[in-house]
């Protein structure tokens, strides 16, 4: 029987400053080098490019729009992410955003029924490696940062992406991103994942 290879969609979740654009861009070069049909794609910037025709100027000021506008946009992007039909498509994003009324989900299921991901990766580092990484990173306007703050929020991702698994049935590999271990934590994703 002829067996077609799946395309792979890899949605790759983490809190802001774990490091995940920084992980992703290195695998992404080491699968060119191997000749892989491969395209990164960035759901906060797909969103912003959305809200920019829309008036919007500055990145940062996507989520303290209300949550009904960036649900909107939201679903925009999704759909743009489904149109791509490359072998491997990563989506670099967050499983969800601080907003004033709360934390809410990147990935609710609307969003999940039009990406149909097939792999997880969820992207940590200790706790103070994602404070000190926020903290020396100026391009980024970021709240007030602490260290219990960033604790929660790794709380609040392992439950957020545990829902995500039971949704779409995908499994979700954990990959720790330790200080100046990117390679290491690339090589791991791309075994893991078998790319
Ligand atoms: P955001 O969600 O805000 O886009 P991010 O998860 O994409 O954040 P990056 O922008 O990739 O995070 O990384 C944040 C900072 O941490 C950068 O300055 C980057 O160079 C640094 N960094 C990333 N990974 C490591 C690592 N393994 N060791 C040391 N520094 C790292
Ligand atoms: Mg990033």
């Amino acid at each position: 029987m002829l067996c077609l290879a799946e395309n792979k969609k890899i949605v790759v979740i983490g809190i802001p400053g774990v490091g995940k654009t920084t992980l992703l861009s290195k695998i992404v070069e080491i699968l060119k080098d191997h000749e892989k049909n491969v395209h990164m794609v960035s759901y906060g910037t797909l969103m912003f490019d959305v809200a920019k025709e829309n008036g919007l100027t500055d990145r940062d000021e996507l989520r303290k729009l209300p949550v009904s506008e960036q649900q909107r946009l939201q679903k925009l992007a999704a759909e743009k992410i489904a149109s791509h039909n490359e072998e491997v498509i990563i989506i670099d994003t967050h499983a969800f955003i601080s907003s004033p009324e709360g934390y809410y989900p990147g990935l609710p299921e609307h969003v999940l029924k039009i990406i149909q991901p097939t792999n997880f990766v969820s992207v940590s580092a200790k706790p103070e490696e994602i404070y000190n990484r926020r903290m020396k990173d100026d391009t980024r306007n970021r709240d007030k940062i602490t260290l219990a703050n960033i604790k929660k929020e790794l709380d609040v991702q392992s439950g957020m992406i545990s829902a995500c698994a039971v949704i779409t049935g995908a499994p979700v590999r954990l990959v720790l991103n330790g200080e100046g271990k990117v390679d290491e934590a690339a090589d791991k994703i791309i075994s893991a994942i078998g790319l």
